[in-house]
């Protein structure tokens, strides 16, 4: 797919996700940085692995309800038991993501499309296992140090772990804007930056988040989504149907897509035909 007419929401062209798994209690205070400055994070979480009671590492199922729920951010798949899925059967693989999955909807009472793979364990036979469990897309551990909109969402890299010595070259980049063509604007640019809170708090490197957040949020240029929102809105521009002469495009979705047609920002709502 060709994302070169892709402009998200609101004719921005910049995106920027967030994703840190494993059910911490450190996710609290990365909470609170992120809805300081209006960053939105899905947090994969372990349904096998909460703890007994309060004062662990990992929150108990009470706290990550409280912690995850109502909020601008989600909850996604991380396997019950944070298992290496190339490692297992199709079966324990299977049961490790469609439990974890049944278990986090009902818990949280939504439908969860997403997930991270535990220890980014992952090859074609696990993409193709979770795709039969219902999962849309699901983050690898690979960085790119690039901003692309992912082609294989079964065995989506990232932008880069927030460890990456280029996190900062890479932030100055992305809130650039460099016109490549002369035909159109800026080409669209997603940032995925990954981590665990742990290793804030164990590395007592917190200043590393605050700085990201205080650089890239609040900004009027930038899409603050989840996973799920940017998976959803890719998708809904994929399903645009243009007519065979090129000159109407139809949305058959309920989501309002933004495109860049050459150089002229065009708004194609939902469940509208409209005029190139
Ligand atoms: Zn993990």
């Amino acid at each position: 797919m060709n994302y070169r007419f892709l402009k998200f929401p609101e004719f921005k062209t910049k995106a920027l996700t967030l994703s840190y798994d494993d059910g911490v209690v450190y996710d609290k205070r990365l909470v609170e940085i992120l809805d300081a400055y209006g960053l939105k994070c899905t947090f994969n979480i372990n349904s096998g692995l909460f703890a007994e009671k309060s004062g662990e590492r990992k929150l108990t199922q009470k706290e990550a309800l409280e912690l995850y729920s109502g909020g601008a951010h989600e909850v996604a798949v991380h396997g019950v038991k944070h298992l290496s899925l190339a490692e297992v059967s199709d079966a324990v693989a299977t049961r490790e993501i469609l439990a974890d999955r049944e278990y986090l909807e009902k818990l949280f009472g939504k439908i969860i499309i997403g997930m991270a793979y535990a220890n980014g364990s992952c090859d074609e036979r696990t993409a193709n296992i979770i795709s039969r469990c219902g999962i849309k897309y699901a983050r690898t551990i690979v960085s790119t140090g690039k901003f692309d909109i992912p082609q294989n969402w079964l065995l989506m890299p990232t932008t880069c772990h927030h460890n990456d010595p280029r996190l900062d070259e890479l932030t100055d980049k992305f809130l650039s804007d460099e016109r490549r063509s002369y035909f159109w604007s800026n080409p669209p640019k997603l940032f995925y930056l990954w981590g665990h809170s742990y290793e804030y708090n164990d590395n007592d490197n917190w200043d590393i988040i605050e700085k990201f957040a205080k650089k890239t949020g609040k900004r009027g240029d930038i899409y603050y989504a989840t996973n799920t929102d940017v998976y959803n809105y890719v998708k809904a521009f994929d399903s645009l149907i243009s007519s065979a002469d090129g000159k109407l495009i139809y949305n058959p979705t309920d989501i309002d897509v933004y495109i860049d047609n050459y150089g002229k920002d065009l708004l194609v709502e939902a469940g509208k035909t409209v005029a190139l």
